[in-house]
């Protein structure tokens, strides 16, 4: 008998679903559920009251955060988190393993444990199985997880294997400390995307008597497709009489195949974290507030709910909060999302228990997934017509310059790359600044490291892109290709709203000769183009950045090349760059970026990045490289701004932030008192 009296109610025919119940030390768990993410003892935004109201019967937090704020000692002055944040319903604490080792260079790793500086103080923390459990127990949760090592799922087999073995052996470690405090603790299946590891990980972990067991390492990289396969190996191994939890995922549709594949809990952030950005989960599919067809919508955002947010509000009123940045609207968003993944779990444990789960799951397959249709209908234009518009396409047009072709959207009347050949300032302020094929080149020698990922925000006519693919390219030697192929050591993300500047350089390969190449191709049609011979994989994510960039795996380097703010405002406001700030809290990251103007910049320093002089292009002197906290503690020979450039700032009259309203002088403090222009010792 497990600490948790697990009991399988049922399993749906034709599918591994199943429903149960089991019971923790504060309440009964039915199953499936999901578990809101309160990182920090709070759920982003959200009050205990709406939460309970939610039917959330399990918060999840996060031993790293809190080992660092407020400390373990705090949690025992309160007898446990339950007191601390007045929660009466059950808690389960990750290990730390995650937030270590999703940290680039920032920890080293032994047989004994982990070691990493602290981001709060600076101070050498170490944690090992034994110092994890014992912090999971002053915290009180009434569930823990074991430390392990998470990898990339993208990771080489040895690699996999070398993290997969010490997981094994840091387990059986975390189940001894764990001893005879009646708290339950669940073990965790590792092995990256490799079937056989996976399987392997099962087996050797369900040997030891836990109380659950979760699966680790997907949501990092991997493919929709790959997850549902790991995920179904792995449950089909684990014993049916214990809980199963996938960590980390993900959207509804997500949660709904692997409930299918036999999963009963989940986590994710994505309910909160797309609330700030206006967008809701509901029963018609995803709704993004920021379309403009919404701005007079009476209605609820979603008519079958019955959420707070739901009963009180209409979608205008909701568009509206969303379009001045009024805190309100998150947090009603926010509770919205939280009620429909709810619901989303107690409808599909209702379909298990009455065997209708086949029905359900074929239905809400197509419903889940749809995104809104709201808004102007798309245009069709008739072969005729698109003979004369053969140099133009949608908002975007082909203008030359003797054998150079370059972009201009006709809107704004901006032109991409107009400073110079586009291709040599594509090298020169990306990849060249980046010092992309050095870092490149040491990740071909160091398999044990994390591929580099590089973020192309703003996709355009490739150029950026390509100048970095062209780059690596011309470095790989005339070999055949792997016959099986090696993971990629450099991933590259590229984000886009508008693909008709591709589609229209696409069409004119005489004046864009560095589209002469099958990537760019095959990225349109595929979303993803690799090649196996420089060991690149290149992955389009359409839509918007502010959204996407949630579900990217995190860059080490960022070509933050959209349109100017004219054009492109969101992307270049206070709150996008600070959004980005806190997504890189804790990872080392070099942003490069073709303007230098003192709003931008002081944009980025009221965010928290460090401020440093890039390049000159063209008539420009300077560009700008923003690196996050980690990257400006690491060797990185950028030229940070000193007091000279804070003089001129002070002087100047563009010092606001781009998009700051006149009265809001919040940010002015963060440039003014930034530590990189403290005197150093
Ligand atoms: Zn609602």
């Amino acid at each position: 008998m497990t600490r948790l009296h697990f009991t399988l109610e049922a399993t749906a025919c034709g599918s591994r679903a199943r429903a149960a119940r089991f019971t923790t030390l504060h309440n009964e768990v039915l199953t499936p559920t999901f578990m809101p993410v309160g990182t920090h003892a709070a759920v982003r935004a959200q009050r205990r009251e709406d939460l309970l109201e939610s039917g959330a019967q399990v918060l999840l937090a996060n031993t790293y955060h809190l080992l660092l704020r407020p400390g373990t000692g705090l949690f025992e002055q309160f007898g446990g988190i339950h007191r601390f944040m007045n929660w009466p319903r059950s808690v389960l604490t990750d290990s730390g393993g995650f937030q270590i080792f999703s940290l680039p260079g920032s920890r080293s790793l032994t047989e004994e444990g982990a070691e990493f500086r602290s981001y709060v103080d600076q101070t050498l923390v170490r944690l090992s199985p034994e110092s994890s459990i014992a912090a999971q127990r002053a915290i009180g949760a009434d569930i823990m997880m074991v430390l392990d090592q998470c990898v990339p799922s993208t990771v080489e087999h040895a690699e996999a294997l070398r993290a997969m073995q010490l997981t094994h052996r840091w387990a059986a470690r975390s189940l001894a400390a764990r001893g005879d405090s009646p708290q339950s603790l669940f073990g965790i299946v590792q092995g990256a995307s490799y079937a056989d590891l996976r399987a392997a990980s099962a087996r050797a972990i369900t040997e030891l008597p836990f109380d659950g067991f979760a699966i680790g390492g997907l949501a990092v990289g991997e493919g929709r497709g790959e997850r549902e396969d790991c995920t179904a190996i792995v449950t089909e191994l684990l014993p049916q009489d214990r809980p199963r939890y996938l960590m980390g995922v993900g959207t509804p549709l997500d949660l709904l195949e692997a409930v299918h594949r036999g999963v009963d809990m989940f986590d994710c952030i994505l309910p909160t974290a797309l609330a700030k950005q206006g967008v809701a989960f509901t029963s018609l599919g995803r709704r993004d507030l920021r379309r403009a067809a919404y701005r007079t919508l009476e209605g609820p955002i979603d008519p079958t709910c019955r959420c707070t947010t739901c009963t009180n509000y209409s979608i205008a009123y909701l568009y509206h909060l969303n379009r001045v940045a009024e805190t309100q609207g998150w947090q009603l968003l926010g509770l919205h999302n939280i009620h429909f993944y709810m619901g989303l779990m107690r409808e599909m444990r209702r379909n298990i228990l009455a065997g209708s789960w086949p029905a359900f799951y074929h239905a809400q397959r197509e419903v889940l997934d749809a995104r809104d249709s709201y808004g102007p209908p798309v245009r069709h234009v008739t072969k005729a017509q698109r003979q004369r518009l053969k140099l133009k396409l949608g908002r975007y047009e082909v203008v030359t310059d003797g054998d150079v072709g370059r972009i201009r959207d006709t809107l704004s009347g901006e032109v991409m790359h107009s400073v110079n050949d586009p291709m040599a300032e594509a090298r020169s302020l990306y990849v060249e600044q980046s010092r992309l094929v050095e870092r490149w080149a040491e990740r071909l020698r160091e398999p044990a490291m994390r591929q580099l990922v590089v973020w192309d925000v703003g996709l355009g006519a490739a150029a950026n892109a390509m100048a970095a693919i062209h780059a690596v390219e011309a470095l790989t030697a005339e070999t055949d290709a792997p016959r099986d192929p090696l993971p990629a050591r450099l991933s590259l993300v590229s984000f886009e709203n508008d693909l008709d500047s591709l589609i229209l350089a696409l069409r004119h390969p005489a004046w864009f000769t560095h589209l002469r190449h099958a990537g760019p191709r095959r990225l349109l049609a595929e979303d993803h183009w690799s090649n196996p011979r420089a060991r690149i994989d290149w992955r389009l994510l359409r839509g918007d950045f502010r959204q996407l960039k949630f579900v990217a795996p995190l860059p080490d380097i960022v070509f933050f090349d959209p349109f100017s703010f004219k054009t492109d405002s969101v992307l270049w406001s206070l709150d996008a760059f600070r959004e980005l700030a806190q997504l890189f809290s804790e990872t080392a990251v070099e942003l490069f970026t073709y303007t230098y103007s003192t709003s931008v910049r002081a944009a980025l320093l009221a965010a928290g990045f460090f401020v440093a002089k890039g390049r000159g292009t063209g008539p420009k002197a300077e560009t700008t490289i923003g690196l996050s906290p980690r990257a400006a503690a690491l060797p990185h020979g950028h030229d940070l701004l000193g007091a000279e450039w804070l003089g001129k700032w002070r002087r100047s009259d563009a010092q606001a932030p781009p998009g700051v309203a006149a009265d809001d002088d919040s940010w002015r403090a963060a440039v003014a008192e930034h530590p990189q222009f403290r005197a150093r010792p």
